[in-house]
């Protein structure tokens, strides 16, 4: 992980790193969120994000990091895209479902992600102008001010 491999693509950018939620239940598995941008979307085999992060907080990359994912609307060329699955509550409302392990996985892969791309903002999707989603359920800016590693959940 985290290794930029390919020589036949031009350098991306990268001034932000995105976080997301899928806006699923949190047991969605990969496959069907895959089938989803497939299927319905008709993004091909591009993901929407370049890594996924599990309820038991198992990171999964989607995508090489060189590569442009489907994540923030007109941005996508200057953004790495991470998202948690889960992200609404059981009626489909906007929540931080996200378990002790999916929060520590998320700041862990921030903070690799951050000292990768040192100039790069660790923005949620919604702050960005012109969103009107939720996600990712969220206030990042808040979160990374205040987080504090569960030291049980690292064990
Ligand atoms: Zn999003």
């Amino acid at each position: 992980m985290n290794t930029v491999t390919s020589n036949t693509n031009k350098k991306r950018s990268i001034n932000y790193i995105v976080v997301h939620c899928t806006a699923t239940p949190s047991n969605t598995t990969i496959e069907s969120i895959k089938r989803y941008w497939k299927d319905v979307r008709k993004w091909g085999d591009v993901a929407g994000y370049h890594y996924i992060i599990k309820a038991d907080g198992e990171v999964i990359q989607l995508l090489p990091e060189n590569k442009n994912s489907y994540g923030v609307y007109a941005h996508n060329s200057e953004c790495i895209s991470l998202a948690y699955i889960g992200g609404i509550d059981k009626d489909g409302k906007p929540k931080d479902t996200r378990s002790k392990s999916q929060e520590h996985a998320m700041f862990d892969l921030i903070v690799k992600l951050t000292e990768k791309y040192k100039n790069a903002k660790v923005v949620g999707h919604r702050d960005f102008e012109g969103v009107k989603k939720a996600c990712p359920s969220f206030d990042v800016k808040k979160w990374l001010a205040n987080y504090t590693p569960d030291i049980e959940t690292i064990r």
